[in-house]
Order: C-alpha cells, then sequence, then structure tokens
C-alpha cells in the first residue's frame, strides 16, 4: 500500500516544479485574484502556495486529500473547464504521499479556517486557524520518504529556474490574475493583475512593443487564437521561444510547433526561431482526452485542420506585416 502510494505519487509529482504547477492549477480552478509562491532550497525545503480563492470548507478538508473522490468537473463553466485534461483528483493526494503537507483555507462567510495536516499521507491533525479567506497549501521536505528521487533532482537553481519560468507563463496566460513569486526569501517576480497582457509578454521576452506582431482572430465557432510573435533581438539566444496553451492550460504541441515554423518558412534566415506566444481556444471535443499522464503535451482530434488554420492565419499575418 505504501509503495503503491509513492509509484503513483511519482507519476504526477515528479519534481518541485510539478507540485508548484499543480497547486497554481488548483488555485486558478478555486478562482483565485491573487496567487503568491514560496520556494525554498529549490522547492525541496518548503513550497507555499497561497491564494484568495473560493476556499475549501471544514467538512471537505480531509477529503480533499483522497484519491479520486474530489472531482469537481460539472462546476466548472465551458471555457474553464476542460474535459480534456480533466481534474483527476489525485494532485494533492499524491503531492502528500511524499511530503508533509499543511492546507489551511477559509471559505466566505466561516469566521475562521482549518489546517490539516499530513505526513507521507496520513493526517495528524485537523484544527481551527486564524487566517484570511481563500488557501495556503504548505509543503515541507519534498521526497523526504523517497530518497531515491531526491537524489535524481537537479540543483535547486536549476529547480527555481523552471518554477520561475512557469509563473511568468502562466501570468501571461491569466492577466487579470496577481501572481508573485518568492525565492528563498526575495521577491523575484510579480505581474500586475490588470489584464495587461501585452506588457507582460513584452517583458517575458525582454522586447520593445512595438517589435511584438499581436494576433487575435476568431477562426470558427469556439475556435480562438490569441497571443504574439516577434524576432529574437539579434545575437540573443533565446531559451523561452515558443509557449503554447490550449484551453487556458500551457501545453506542448508538436503541430502547433510544426505550423509557426512552416508559416515563416523562407520569411527567417536560416536557423532563426521566431518567439511565440501562441494561445488557442478550440470546443472541448476538438482534444483527444487520452494523451499524456503529465497533461502537457496535447493532440487534437484533427491535427491536419488545426496545423492548416494556424499556419494559414499566421503567414498572412507576417506577409501583411512585411509589405
Ligand atoms: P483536482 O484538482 O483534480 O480536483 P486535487 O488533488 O488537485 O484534485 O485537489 C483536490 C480538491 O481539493 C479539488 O478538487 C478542490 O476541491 C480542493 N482544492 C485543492 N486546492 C484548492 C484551492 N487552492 N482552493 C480551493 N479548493 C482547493
Ligand atoms: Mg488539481
Amino acid at each position: 500500500d505504501e509503495v503503491i502510494k509513492k509509484i503513483a505519487a511519482g507519476e504526477v509529482v515528479e519534481r518541485p516544479y510539478s507540485v508548484v504547477k499543480e497547486l497554481v492549477e488548483n488555485s486558478l480552478d478555486a478562482k483565485a485574484q491573487n496567487i503568491n509562491v514560496y520556494i525554498e532550497e529549490g522547492g525541496l525545503g518548503k513550497i507555499v502556495v497561497e491564494d484568495d480563492g473560493i476556499g475549501i470548507s471544514h467538512e471537505e478538508l480531509p477529503d480533499a486529500l483522497l484519491r479520486h473522490t474530489t472531482s469537481k468537473i460539472a462546476s466548472f463553466d465551458d471555457l474553464y473547464y476542460l474535459e480534456s485534461f480533466g481534474f483527476r483528483g489525485e494532485a494533492l493526494y499524491s503531492i502528500a504521499a511524499v511530503s508533509k503537507i499543511s492546507i489551511k483555507s477559509r471559505v466566505r462567510g466561516e469566521n475562521n479556517g482549518y489546517e490539516l495536516i499530513a505526513h507521507a499521507g496520513e493526517v495528524i491533525n485537523l484544527t481551527e486557524v486564524g487566517m484570511a479567506y481563500g488557501t495556503v497549501v504548505t509543503v515541507s521536505d519534498l521526497f523526504f520518504n523517497t530518497p531515491a528521487r531526491k537524489k535524481f533532482l537537479k540543483s535547486g537553481q536549476t529547480e527555481a529556474g523552471l518554477i520561475r519560468q512557469f509563473i511568468e507563463k502562466i501570468a501571461i496566460l491569466y492577466p487579470g490574475v496577481k501572481f508573485t513569486l518568492f525565492i528563498d526569501g526575495k521577491k523575484i517576480y510579480s505581474s500586475a493583475g490588470i489584464q495587461e497582457q501585452l506588457g507582460l509578454l513584452t517583458r517575458f521576452w525582454g522586447l520593445e512593443k512595438g517589435n511584438l506582431l499581436t494576433l487575435e482572430e476568431k477562426l470558427g465557432e469556439g475556435f480562438f487564437i490569441k497571443g504574439g510573435i516577434a524576432l529574437p533581438p539579434a545575437g540573443k539566444p533565446h531559451r523561452k521561444l515558443q509557449v503554447f496553451a490550449v484551453n487556458k492550460r500551457l501545453v506542448r504541441s508538436g503541430i502547433l510547433t510544426k505550423a509557426i515554423d512552416d508559416a515563416y518558412e523562407s520569411l527567417l534566415p536560416n536557423g532563426l526561431k521566431p518567439l511565440v506566444f501562441l494561445e488557442v481556444v478550440v470546443p472541448g471535443t476538438w482534444v483527444d482526452v487520452n494523451v499524456h499522464p503529465q497533461k502537457l503535451e496535447v493532440k487534437f482530434m484533427d491535427e491536419q485542420k488545426i496545423y492548416l488554420d494556424v499556419r494559414t492565419i499566421i503567414r498572412n499575418k507576417l506577409v501583411n506585416a512585411k509589405n
């Protein structure tokens, strides 16, 4: 049983970055307006994600650590809820299995919050606490009971860098939410939370606004693309080249990568890659549900259609901009 728990956890919780990603997605699911992330020792010492979302009620708090019982699919509206990625109710369960976790939460209308503490998935305590509305999840000593996994991790700096990049990307995707990231006690990043996507994007890439070609197109019923493309500043190799989101989740997509590459065909000097932030919204039924357990790579039911539509719209934009 212990072993099964740890193996299951490994699928979802590969590294500190995956913990941050799952916790931040939960905060977004809870409709938070402000999300603060604190990392210590690259996340192995401590990860705290604090939000002002709807919270978890006293009665439901112990259930948050149970597997598959908490799926809230029915309560999300169409655009937000993604049948493609599913809410599988196993993130907190998996994180709890390989750490010491505290979940504090207070729902609107309650005079106080409650804190649930568990070590290696075993509940230790549930007590009343004073706190603001929302949820604070603290994950300490990640992988303390799976030393092999801990050993496998790269430096804390690598991990902190990954986490920072994730926060910057998700902030661009949700410009109405204010994200703040603290690493080892220092405030490293803060987004505006004022719907200013373009500003966040140019800051992400270190570009002037004028150098960005913006995209915002309706391609069909429930089918939109939005974002920006640009050329990298001369002589600067760029690590944050291409960011894709499908239905409000950051994803990898071979077909979107190819659509962009081919749209630029013969418009760029050899070897030069454009900077791309592309958000695609499609009807839920267009996305292939059963692809990657980590929900990173997305596949469309009709890959060819997505490829052609995206390539065409971007190609036209580029050609028009040139003339
Ligand atoms: P899932 O998100 O797939 O439902 P999780 O294990 O990530 O599963 O979370 C379990 C449940 O705990 C969620 O469905 C939600 O009800 C609750 N929850 C987790 N984090 C938060 C949060 N930050 N705010 C409000 N509710 C939360
Ligand atoms: Mg979740």
